[in-house]
């Protein structure tokens, strides 16, 4: 069993920690928190070891949150680190990491450079093996990513434009907005979603443009792929259909929107209502000679999970991609085909 810390239990930490916990070959050593907030207190209720710096023991103590240790004991016992602490932060860690010989993946707020190799299961499994360092990209990275190497099995993507409409904050995120306006993130383009799928597919044509909205279940994309030849609706259908960690929506189900996708997920009892797998809009994809074109959506807090999970077997060279991506999957029932 590899020993794994978990660095951050914040929206992505908390995810991650949980599927580590359902891995048939990894041991959740524990999570480190720097605030005795409701999280560390859901944490203490699930019987995982907390570790927070040795300056807060104090504050966890004073509020009733029992200490495992501090997080230096915690990366010592770990033989890899996720760290999921907030933008840059997790750089800051790195120095840690290094001094202590573990290895660490990041997460897509940190810049390219913090890891050895910027991660992506469907992409570049291969080129994160054995790599000490891996950053796996953001949500929406991660979509576009996914959506690209699996229509490149199809026919070569040659090019992609994509216009991506980002949620505004998290469910739990009260100080965030916009509350009324669509923001453009930013005016500029092309928005740096384009230079961070480069930072996997060094050499893919894509541009990407990006509107932040005031909602807080999910992000769309509208993409627009020119392959190398012609394909057929059914043929990027089936394409998907056939694909783990991709669900399709009919109109016929009345799954029109974000709002109903997360309401299917509730209904199925998903935990947390999560939804890993980009979620297609079947009636949106549409061809035209050697164009595809879609819209899907994505549920930003937890479709990094899955790439995180086999980002940790990737680094410690533990299994091939594919039967990362397959343990990974039947733990936590990711699925394929239809959302319902
Ligand atoms: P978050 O704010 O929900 O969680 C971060 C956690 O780290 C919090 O629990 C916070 O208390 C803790 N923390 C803060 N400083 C710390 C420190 N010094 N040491 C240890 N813990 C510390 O953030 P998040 O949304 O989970 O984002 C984490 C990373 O994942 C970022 O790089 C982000 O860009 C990326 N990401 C976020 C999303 C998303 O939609 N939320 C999606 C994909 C990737």
């Amino acid at each position: 069993m590899i020993k794994v810390a978990l660095n951050g239990y914040g929206t992505i930490g908390k995810r991650v920690a949980n599927a580590i916990m359902l891995q048939p070959d990894m041991k959740l050593i524990g999570i480190a928190k720097t605030s005795p907030n409701y999280e560390a207190f859901v944490a203490q209720k699930m019987g995982i070891n907390i570790y927070v710096p040795q300056e807060s023991i104090k504050s966890f103590d004073e509020a009733g949150i029992k200490v495992a240790g501090n997080i230096e004991d915690m990366i010592k016992e770990a033989n890899i680190v996720v760290d999921a602490t907030p933008n840059g932060v997790g750089a800051q860690y790195k120095e840690l990491y290094q001094k202590f010989g573990k290895n660490a993946i990041f997460q897509g707020g940190e810049k390219a450079n913090v890891a050895d190799v910027s991660f992506s299961s469907l992409c570049n499994y291969n080129e994160a093996i054995g790599k000490k360092y891996i950053r796996v990209v953001s949500c929406n990275t991660t979509a576009l990513l996914r959506t690209i190497c699996t229509l490149n099995k199809l026919s070569k993507v040659e090019k992609v434009r994509a216009t991506i409409v980002r949620r505004a904050a998290d469910p739990k995120e009260v100080k965030k907005g916009p509350i009324n306006a669509l923001v453009p993130d930013p005016a500029s383009v092309p928005s740096h979603h384009a230079k961070d799928v480069n930072s996997v597919l060094k050499d893919l044509d894509i541009i990407t443009m990006a509107v932040i909205a005031p909602t807080t279940y999910m992000h769309m994309h509208l993409l627009n792929v020119t392959l190398k030849s012609q394909v057929s609706k059914e043929d990027v259908i089936n394409q998907f259909l056939n694909t783990n960690r991709f669900l399709l929506v009919r109109g016929k189900s009345k799954v029109n929107s974000t709002a109903e996708i997360i309401e299917v997920a509730r209904d199925l009892g998903r935990i947390r209502n999560d939804i890993p797998e980009v979620v297609i809009f079947e009636d949106s994809i549409y061809t035209m000679g050697n164009e595809v074109f879609l819209m899907y959506a994505v549920h930003q807090e937890s479709i990094v999970v899955p790439e995180n999970i086999d980002a940790i077997r990737a680094s410690l060279n533990l299994a091939s991609a594919e039967d990362s991506i397959k343990i990974t999957n039947t733990s936590l029932n990711i699925g394929k085909g239809y959302l319902i």
